[in-house]
């Protein structure tokens, strides 16, 4: 938690740091080594392959559809059981770029992609992060916090509300477990993984709430998270990623 707002104060100082940096090494392309005019941006040929998730989607978990068949429509998953969030919505496929993007994200603390991270949620999940009370990080546990010094997905969350002129809780969901890694685990096993990991801090009785992570692998950390919500009063509880497992074979990230 003292950890996160140290990344925000972080981040406020970036703007400078960046600036100054760049005078010394031009930015780089968020893709490759390339350089480029200015921080965040990607060369045109890279830009081209990134698989942006498109309409029509699931309703409920926003996995691509083959066909349109009425914005109402959920996939097999869905349909079969319920997820606890009332929509998730990502910008790209996981795939090998959007691999590169949250590693460097989540790894290398490379955080000029941000605003642009932010525009491409928009794009996915724009009107519902508009009409929410407010928006808050996936969390994570204090002890890996405490490693790694800042929460991408906290990062990702500031950035949108930013985009949005909304107010952001980084404190409002805590993982009280610290979970085994979810590598190769499947949808079921991430769940139970997961269950009871993640408490909302307080009451949100009546809330909107738009809980931000890096990735949707199986939406288990997001159940999670919008069960916790939900248990604490939240009238609505919606997901929203950079990237979205769209494979069955990328589930073993
Ligand atoms: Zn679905």
């Amino acid at each position: 938690m003292a950890a996160s707002y140290r990344a925000t104060g972080a981040f406020r100082k970036r703007g400078v740091i960046s600036r100054l940096s760049d005078v010394i090494w031009p930015p780089r392309s968020l893709l490759s080594d390339a350089f480029v005019d200015r921080p965040g941006v990607i060369e045109p040929a890279l830009w081209n392959e990134l698989k942006f998730i498109a309409e029509p989607v699931c309703a409920r978990c926003g996995f691509p559809l083959p066909d349109d068949i009425g914005a109402e429509a959920v996939c097999g998953a869905c349909a079969g059981r319920k997820p606890a969030y009332d929509s998730a919505r990502a910008a790209l496929a996981y795939d090998d770029h959007a691999r590169r993007l949250i590693l460097d994200l989540k790894r290398g603390g490379r955080r000029d992609g941000l605003p642009v991270f932010a525009r491409w949620i928009s794009a996915a999940a724009g009107e519902t992060v508009a009409r929410s009370d407010f928006l808050a990080p996936a969390p994570m546990h204090w002890t890996r916090l405490a490693v790694r010094s800042f929460n991408q997905a906290a990062w990702l969350t500031q950035a949108l509300a930013r985009a949005h002129g909304k107010p952001w809780k980084p404190g409002a969901l805590t993982r009280i477990k610290r979970r085994k890694s979810q590598a190769g685990l499947t949808a079921s096993e991430r769940r139970r993984n997961v269950g009871g990991a993640i408490k909302a801090s307080r009451r949100f009785a009546g809330k909107t709430i738009v809980v931000v992570d890096d990735v949707f692998t199986t939406g288990a950390t997001l159940e999670a998270c919008a069960r916790a919500l939900r248990k604490a009063g939240a009238a609505e509880v919606h997901a929203v990623t950079l990237a979205r497992v769209v494979r069955p074979t990328d589930i073993s990230i």
